[in-house]
């Protein structure tokens, strides 16, 4: 019987890890790679206390924090969760993987987001022969070639940096005619003679045989090459996420419209017992900081409810 199961690897589930385990809670990480989305990201310079740091790095860090508290971690993808029959006045939860099924008086859902897919002819086609949904991932085989990257938030902004520092031009595909991404880096985009933005573009198509060869441009818009076709390498796609929330969903947790999990600001889900951080979650910033910061918060508030079991 573990006091607090965490339910994924990424910032906000290392970070309950950390604190639950030096709180004294037994502590278990279900976490098929562990890392998270922050993992895909060139650089995290939002880190308090950090300037600059590689996204890898900084989950790395981390990770080895968490696992040197000594929070038991296993490579496992959670299928399935449970509420037992109360026990001693205690809720209890059954966490099912490929491998193994566990008990706990307490349980994280920090279970992130996936990319979203753009949703056009030839996106599926050449997915990993050209379409790429990870800047920092492929960035590199693209020397000296033409790409573009579709979005205009934050990871769009920061992918189309770190892309322009490899290849030959950057366009950057926005539907609107203005970015949404952090004005230090909207400014960055701006000074880099490498990065052209196409405002009020949206691609209709992808094209190519073996490999993706061109992008054919919705026509009727505002933007510089409607209806027309682009000669392009690789087409990045960085047009936000949808959240991770199908095992919260099956046990009665309760998701918004967005299908995010709704919290409480103790981390709370309707459901007690069962707390939620990160991105997976109703919140309004997804940073890491953030993240880490209510996971954090999810494991006081494990740890109270588990400290009020005499068995504890
Ligand atoms: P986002 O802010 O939701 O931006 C998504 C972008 O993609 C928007 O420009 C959106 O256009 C566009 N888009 C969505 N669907 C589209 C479609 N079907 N066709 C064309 N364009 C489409 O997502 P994000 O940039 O991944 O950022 C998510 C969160 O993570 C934000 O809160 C961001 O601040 C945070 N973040 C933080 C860091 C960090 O280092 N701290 C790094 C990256 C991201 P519209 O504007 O028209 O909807």
């Amino acid at each position: 019987m573990y006091d607090f199961i965490i339910i994924g690897g990424g910032m906000s589930g290392l970070s309950a890890a950390m604190y639950g385990t030096r709180l004294g809670l037994k502590t278990l990480t279900l976490a098929e790679v562990p890392g998270g989305l922050i993992t895909t990201t060139h650089l995290v310079e939002n880190w308090p206390g950090i300037k600059s740091i590689s996204g890898p790095d900084l989950a790395m860090s981390l990770y080895e924090h968490a696992v040197e508290s000594g929070t038991e971690m296993k490579n496992e993808k959670a299928q399935k969760i449970e509420k037992l029959d109360d026990k001693d006045g205690f809720t209890q939860f059954k966490v099912s993987t490929m491998s193994g099924e566990y008990t706990g008086k307490s349980i994280l859902i920090a279970t992130g987001t996936k990319h979203k897919k753009l949703g056009v002819p030839g996106e599926a086609e050449f997915e990993n022969k050209g379409v790429s949904y990870c800047a920092l991932c492929d960035g590199a085989f693209y020397k000296e070639k033409n790409v573009c990257i579709v979005g205009g938030g934050d990871s769009a902004a920061k992918e189309a940096i770190f892309l322009s520092e490899h290849v030959k031009k950057v366009y950057m595909i926005v539907r609107r005619d203005v970015l949404r991404a952090e004005p230090i880096n909207a400014k960055r985009i701006e000074q880099n003679d490498k990065i052209e933005i196409l405002y009020q573009t949206q691609i209709e198509e992808i094209k190519g045989t073996k490999g993706v060869e061109k992008v054919k441009f919705i026509e009727g818009t505002e933007g510089k090459y409607s209806g027309q076709e682009l000669e392009m390498d690789g087409v990045f796609m960085a047009i936000g996420h949808d959240a991770q929330t199908e095992l919260a969903k099956d046990v009665g947790v309760e998701l918004n419209e967005r299908r995010e999990i709704k919290i409480n600001r103790r981390t709370e889900t309707n459901v007690k017992g069962i707390f939620a951080a990160g991105d997976c979650c109703d919140t309004e910033f997804k940073q890491a900081i953030t993240g880490s910061a209510e996971g954090v918060t999810a494991s006081y508030y494990a740890y109270h409810l588990c400290t009020t079991d005499p068995s504890f």
